[in-house]
């Protein structure tokens, strides 16, 4: 019989000034904590982190993530941890850096704590880490015995963030029912190891309500700065249900295509991960049966959240056929999670991609008139 897996963080707080906590709750992890930020973070959330671990008593060591979740860099900071005999890693920022956290933590079997400084993935809860070389290609998921101890989410710095990053975050988590849905179908695997769980599946379909309830919502609030009970849904459904949603309901089609993009070179590098998920949304879409209805749903949240839906959206305007071949390649290696859905091949893939593209031109089309 098949074995149901289920796995997430131990303590998940989220709330406006969530931060000014955050010492009560280390301090029953252990004493000696090294924080990584990148610089930009350092001045929004990683002093005020400090600050509140000092109060506590908590020693601190204040690292500069350099910007890539990258072995060069994870082994660089998994030394400053050794050095410092530290049994607490602090990830504070976006999702590379606590992608980079989780392995530091990993790599010095201490405890893991997350705090994001945006909602712009669901890297925050999940026992894993994606792994990036020094230019920024995908290389490798790296798993983990076990998931963060403590995320920690501070809408107020959340409200404060660009709303790219928000809408991003609603993008990577529209994207976790399409795929546990299609994960579930199949009867494949979820990350996490084992099928789906009714309690996978139930957090993955609540997510995708959530967004459709709230997330235009959710963004106009973040442009007005604002923390609102849609914003908070919203930061839940990106952060929490977005993230447990994967890990134990299933990645399929729409994150390999991502992967797969990050093989190409140029302009697209400067896309979120989410804004390139959402169209490898699309392209999962197109790859299964639906209805105009259910596609064109999709596209509106989609642009009404400014978010790219076309190859020239997503900066591949007069992409070839060949090179959309090479993307397609990569996202049907052997290793991929689009074989936990689909029996398919890269060509299929490459019919999907251009499908999708032109599904989205059309709507925009019939949208305008
Ligand atoms: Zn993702």
């Amino acid at each position: 019989m098949s074995i149901r897996i289920f796995i997430s963080p131990a303590k998940y707080v989220q709330g406006k000034n969530a931060i000014k906590d955050i010492g009560e709750y280390v301090k029953v992890l252990g004493e000696q904590a090294v924080v990584i930020a990148d610089e930009t973070v350092w001045e929004i959330a990683g002093n005020d982190v400090v600050e509140q671990l000092k109060q506590e008593n908590i020693k601190t060591e204040e690292v500069l993530f350099n910007g890539e979740a990258s072995k060069t860099e994870i082994q660089r900071i998994a030394e400053i941890a050794k050095k410092e005999n530290a049994s607490v890693v602090i990830g504070v920022g976006g999702g590379k850096t606590l992608d980079t956290a989780k392995a530091v933590s990993d790599e010095v079997q201490g405890y893991t704590v997350i705090v994001p400084t945006t909602a712009s993935t669901d890297a925050p809860t999940s026992a894993l880490s994606v792994v990036y070389s020094d230019e920024g290609t995908f290389e490798n998921y790296r798993f983990y015995n076990k998931n963060p101890d403590l995320v920690v989410v501070d809408t107020k710095i959340i409200a404060g963030a660009p709303q790219r990053f928000l809408a991003s975050g609603i993008a990577d988590a529209l994207a976790t029912w399409v795929e546990a849905r299609s994960v579930i179908n199949a009867g494949g695997k979820a990350m996490a190891g084992g099928i789906t769980t009714i309690a996978g599946q139930a957090i993955a379909e609540k997510c995708e309500e959530t967004l459709f309830q709230y997330a235009h919502l959710a963004y106009e609030s973040n442009k007005a700065k604002s923390v609102t009970p849609a914003l908070e849904a919203v930061v839940e459904a990106n952060t929490l249900l977005s993230g447990l949603g994967f890990e134990s309901g299933g990645l399929a089609a729409a994150h390999a295509i991502h992967n797969g993009f990050t093989a190409l070179k140029g302009e697209i590098h400067h896309l979120t991960h989410g804004e390139k998920v959402a169209f490898g949304t699309l392209v999962q879409l197109a790859l299964e049966n639906h209805s105009i209805d259910e596609i064109e749903r999709y596209l509106e949240l989609y642009i009404s959240l400014d978010l790219p839906v076309t190859l020239e959206d997503i900066k591949l305007k007069d992409v070839s056929r060949e090179d959309i071949l090479k993307v397609a390649e990569a996202a049907t290696i052997e290793t991929e999670t689009i074989h936990e859905a689909f029996d398919i091949t890269a060509e299929e893939v490459v019919d999907a991609v251009f499908a999708a593209d032109q599904y989205a031109k059309a709507y925009k089309e019939k949208r305008n008139k």
